[in-house]
């Protein structure tokens, strides 16, 4: 079924209201899911409720939390999350950067401990729109790794995400946004939940050999995801993992800390004031001159158009704005067994849900 954005939206804000999330923070999240399916990662939007009730349930993330704020007004800056809404959290932690950024042109945010962050590249558009470009690094904890370095058939990181977004004309253009394996695991989820076969490339199964099977990575944990790019994505993984991880956080997947339904996140951000290196017209200028050469090229066979980062993204929202978003059963299944697990009223709540046109 096809919803309309809004009212997933506060069907989302609903259900974190029953988690326990105030208002504010339930329009936070609900914000940051609904524009990740609007953005076309569905892997990022509201199918991840189930597992974030799950969390607050058995205590390991805690709505409305405080961060603290552990530098003093130096570039670096340090951020514990306190197992808090990682959406939440990283705005409160890249205000701090920012700041730190305005006053010295650069700024490195460590911020650890945090819950799920869900989509990086929402923290490159919050940078890019306040005017920086942003370079951000995550690594993924609490659960077992789960994508295969190069040359490995054993699972040795996470899905460890990458982003980076240029400030252009308040927006963030171009806009990287990648986990280093060849896909995030929540797309994995997508297809289990859909019934769907994955296309050979994405998991090894235990032998190490290419499977289209999704469930036995996703119900299983069996097999390894591939890290994308060959020997080049697994460096980037590894070094995600030792940037958010080992220096950032307090924590690499190596110390084998595994929590029920642990997902959490790490992030070492890079935060850049363009205007330090010339004014903003010259440097906009050259960014639109570089991606118009880029976009002018002859597509590739079996392409219609040269796509820039973040190109794909914004078609997606132009498409689901109207068209609406797509929910499988499945997803809709799990999250009103969420919202009744946590006492809402399933029949008020699916009453908020408008189907598109
Ligand atoms: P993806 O492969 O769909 O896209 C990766 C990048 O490639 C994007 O910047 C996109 O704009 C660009 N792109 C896609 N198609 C393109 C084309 N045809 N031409 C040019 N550029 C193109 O994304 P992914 O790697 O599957 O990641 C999905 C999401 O998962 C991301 O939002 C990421 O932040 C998130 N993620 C989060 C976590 C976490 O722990 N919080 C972990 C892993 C991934």
């Amino acid at each position: 079924m096809n919803y309309t954005p809004a009212s997933l939206e506060s069907f989302a804000k609903t259900i974190l209201i029953s988690f326990g999330c105030s208002e504010e923070e339930a329009n936070i999240v609900a914000d940051h899911l609904v524009r990740a399916n609007l953005s076309g990662h569905d892997s990022h939007g509201v199918g991840m409720l189930p597992m974030y009730g799950a969390q607050v349930k058995d205590g390991n993330l805690i709505p409305n939390q405080t961060p603290e704020f552990l530098s003093d007004d130096g570039a670096i800056q340090i951020v514990d999350a306190r197992r808090g809404f990682g959406h939440r959290m990283s705005l409160l932690a890249l205000d701090r950067a920012l700041s730190a950024a305005e006053q010295h042109d650069v700024a490195v945010l460590g911020m650890r401990n945090a819950g799920h962050v869900s989509r990086i590249g929402t923290y490159s558009e919050y940078c890019a729109g306040q005017g920086y470009i942003s370079i951000h690094f995550v690594n993924v904890w609490g659960h077992a790794p789960v994508v295969a370095p190069y040359g490995s058939s054993m699972p040795g990181f996470s899905t460890n995400p990458i982003s980076i977004g240029m400030p252009l004309q308040g927006a963030a253009r171009p806009m990287l946004d990648m986990a280093t394996s060849t896909v995030a695991l929540g797309k994995v989820r997508v297809a289990h939940n859909k019934g769907e076969k994955i296309p050979a490339g994405w998991v090894l199964d235990v032998d190490g050999l290419p499977t289209d099977n999704p469930s036995d990575i996703w119900l299983h944990r069996r097999g390894a995801l591939t890290a994308f790019g060959l020997h080049k994505g697994s460096g980037l993984g590894i070094f995600a993992e030792l940037l958010a991880g080992a220096i950032a956080g307090k924590e690499t997947v190596a110390t084998g800390n595994e929590i029920p339904n642990g997902v959490f996140n790490n992030m070492f951000s890079i935060i850049i004031n363009p205007r330090a290196f010339d004014d903003i017209e010259p440097i906009e200028a050259r960014i639109i001159e570089f991606c118009e050469s880029i976009k002018s090229g002859k597509p590739a066979a079996g392409t219609r158009e040269v796509l820039l980062p973040g190109e794909p993204e914004n078609q997606h929202r132009i498409d689901r704005n109207r068209d609406g978003i797509f929910v499988d059963d499945e997803t809709m299944a799990q999250l009103m067994d969420i919202a009744g697990q946590f006492n809402s009223n399933i029949d008020s709540l699916k009453s908020t849900l408008k189907t598109s046109s």
